[in-house]
C-alpha cells in the first residue's frame, strides 16, 4: 500500500501511530467533520446518551485526543445538573492533548471537573478499581495490543463499572462495502492531502480500520478480558452492546 502499513511490525506501529497523530493534531477536528460530513458528532452524542452518566460518575476517557467524548460528558453533567462528576482524558500524544486543553479553555469548562493525562492505554499509570466508566472512541484500533488495553480497562474499572468502546469495524452489506471501499481508499486520503497536506496519515487511518477485528471477534476479546455483556435480550445486536466489569 501507499503507506506500507499492512507490513508494519507490531514494534513499529506504536511509533507510526504517534507520528500520525502528531501530524494531524491541529487539523484533527476539521478533518473529522470533513471526512464524516459532520456525522461523527451524532455518533458521539449517541455514545454519550448510551453512557447516560449519573451523580458521582468518575469517567476515564482513554485515547481521548482533543476531548470530543469528555466534552460531551461535561455537557451532559451540566444539562442534567449531576453532582460530583469528573473526567480524566488520557492520551499517548501530548499534541492531541494540547489541542484539547485549548478547546476546553475556550469552552470555559470547570478545570476541577476535567484532568488531562499523558499515558498509554496498554499500561495505565492508574490505580485498580478507580473509575465508574471507561470510554475509548476511535482509539483502540490504534493500539498495538488490544488484549492489554482491555485488561487494563478491566483493572482500573470498579466492579460493575462500564466499558464503552466506539470503533469503526467491518461492513456487512456487499453494495455498501463497495461504496465504503471507494470512499475510504479513494476519497479520504485525497481529502487528507487537500485539507491537511497529509496523504499518508489518512491512508493509515483507513488501513487501520481494515485490520481491526470483526465485531464478533472483538466481542470475544472483550469477554475474554472478563467483561460480561449487559444486554438483557438473547438476540443481542453485536454492533451495539454494553459491557460491565464483573463484580468480585
Ligand atoms: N477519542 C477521540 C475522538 O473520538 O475524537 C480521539 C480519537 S483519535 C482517532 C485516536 C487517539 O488515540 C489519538 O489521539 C492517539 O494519540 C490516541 N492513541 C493511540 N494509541 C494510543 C495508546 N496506546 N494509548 C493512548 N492513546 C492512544
Amino acid at each position: 500500500t501507499h503507506f506500507g502499513f499492512q507490513t508494519v511490525k507490531a514494534s513499529e506501529k506504536h511509533k507510526k501511530v504517534y507520528e500520525v497523530f502528531e501530524n494531524v493534531a491541529n487539523k484533527y477536528d476539521l478533518m473529522n467533520d470533513a471526512m464524516s460530513m459532520g456525522i461523527h458528532r451524532f455518533w458521539k452524542d449517541y455514545f454519550m446518551l448510551s453512557l447516560s452518566p449519573t451523580d458521582n460518575t468518575k469517567l476515564l476517557d482513554v485515547a481521548g485526543g482533543t476531548g470530543d467524548i469528555s466534552f460531551r460528558f461535561l455537557n451532559y453533567v451540566k444539562n442534567e445538573n449531576l453532582k460530583n462528576c469528573h473526567v480524566t482524558v488520557l492520551d499517548i500524544n501530548p499534541h492531541m492533548l494540547d489541542v484539547g486543553q485549548q478547546r476546553s479553555k475556550a469552552l470555559k469548562h470547570d478545570p476541577n471537573m476535567i484532568a488531562w493525562k499523558e499515558g498509554n492505554a496498554e499500561q495505565l499509570d492508574l490505580e485498580d478499581d478507580s473509575f465508574d466508566a471507561y470510554t475509548i472512541a476511535f482509539g483502540i484500533r490504534n493500539c498495538t495490543y488490544i488484549d492489554k488495553v482491555l485488561s487494563e480497562a478491566y483493572r482500573v474499572l470498579k466492579p460493575g463499572g462500564r466499558f464503552m468502546c466506539m470503533e469503526f469495524s467491518h461492513v456487512h452489506y456487499p453494495y455498501f462495502q463497495w461504496l465504503y471501499d471507494k470512499y475510504s481508499f479513494q476519497v479520504v486520503p485525497v481529502m487528507g492531502q487537500i485539507l491537511a497536506g497529509d496523504w499518508n496519515s489518512y491512508q493509515y487511518l483507513v488501513e487501520s480500520i481494515r485490520q481491526f477485528p470483526t465485531q464478533e471477534n472483538f466481542k470475544l476479546m472483550i469477554e475474554e478480558a472478563g467483561f460480561r455483556s449487559n444486554n438483557p435480550f438473547e438476540e443481542e445486536d453485536v454492533d451495539d452492546e454494553t459491557f460491565l466489569r464483573n463484580s468480585r
